[in-house]
């Protein structure tokens, strides 16, 4: 496992305290899984110890994505068996995520990120080569058991209460999704997150969180307030004063970072909203930054790159 923000933090963390042995590559936050210490781990593992590689793909805490295919030819170039587990919590449904290509054995999501749904439902894809797993595993479950789970399934009912509201919301989720087409919604979220980093370039002292462009999260920015202003500031401006949700620096970042995400129904208007609320806050909490820049930048990339329906339908229909 590797840890880089609050939220691959607490997967090591819940490793550990269901007792299992966790290797841990302590990355710098605003990077992201470090491929090269993975394959070289697995590389040396002849005797095949590690059971399973995890991933957290979208650090929400930090804005960073890590390359889960670059993951996988890790461990088809050392020809290791372990399985790849992966977080998808703030990725899938919104950026590329490929289960079968990637040859992930378990990604786990929710319902309230992509999937513009209410919190309540985790969902967990499992691949064959996992279920085969589970039916020797040792580690005792319950809750989520496969077996208990997959008899009742296909009678048609869980092995408890399911949150009937939310499956038939993820009904109607799934299909905005898969009408839009996933290759839509991606580049979408591409669009989106382009005009925050173009905002973020034209705040002056202001940074992305995310130590390249390599690492930039298309789902949420987490950015640097400009030194000396206490981004606990801006954000409380932000709401008390402008109604606007921001993210809060999670641990470490707190008090140096807020957060804007940038994920599920939102358009390019909504989103300059929440880009002129920062600034605004920004500005109130003392950053010296021009009004208007950071809109401007974001206004200008949306200008170009938003594909207009009009000549869209237009086309379609001749
Ligand atoms: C939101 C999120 C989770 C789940 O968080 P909960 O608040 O525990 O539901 C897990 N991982 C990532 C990367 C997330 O963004």
């Amino acid at each position: 496992m590797s840890r880089f923000g609050q939220f691959s933090l607490l997967w090591v963390d819940m490793a550990e305290r269901l007792g299992l042995d966790v290797d841990v590559c302590d990355v710098e936050w605003g990077k992201g899984v470090p491929v090269d210490d993975y394959a070289a781990k697995l590389r040396a593992d002849k005797s095949h110890q590690i059971k399973a590689v995890f991933a957290t793909q979208n650090e929400t805490a930090t804005g960073v994505t890590s390359d889960i295919a670059a993951i996988r030819r890790a461990l088809d170039d050392a020809n290791h068996p372990a399985m790849l587990f992966v977080d998808g919590v703030s990725s899938i449904a919104s950026i590329e995520f490929e289960m079968e290509a990637w040859g992930v054995d378990l990604a786990v999501s929710g319902s309230q990120k992509g999937f513009m749904l209410p919190a309540g439902l985790g969902i967990l894809g499992v691949s064959d080569k996992a279920l085969a797993a589970h039916a020797n595993a040792r580690m005792p479950r319950c809750y989520f058991s496969f077996a208990d789970m997959i008899k009742l399934n296909d009678t048609g009912y869980f092995p408890y209460t399911p949150a009937t509201q939310l499956l038939r919301g993820l009904r109607c989720s799934l299909d905005l999704l898969l009408d839009a087409g996933m290759d839509s919604v991606w580049a979408r979220h591409k669009r989106l997150a382009e005009g925050v980093r173009a905002a973020v370039a034209a705040w002056d002292g202001c940074e992305l969180v995310a130590r390249g462009p390599e690492w930039q999260s298309d789902t949420v920015s987490a950015i640097y307030a400009p030194p000396g202003i206490d981004a606990r500031d801006v954000i409380s401006t932000a709401y008390y004063k402008y109604q606007t949700s921001l993210g809060s620096g999670l641990n470490k970042l707190a008090g140096r970072a807020f957060r804007i995400g940038h994920l599920g129904s939102l358009n390019p208007v909504m989103l300059c909203s929440a880009i002129s609320a920062a600034e605004m806050s920004l500005r109130d909490a003392g950053a010296m930054i021009v009004p208007g820049s950071g809109v401007a930048a974001a206004q200008e990339h949306f200008r170009v790159t938003t594909p207009d329906m009009m000549q869209h339908t237009a086309s379609k229909a001749a």
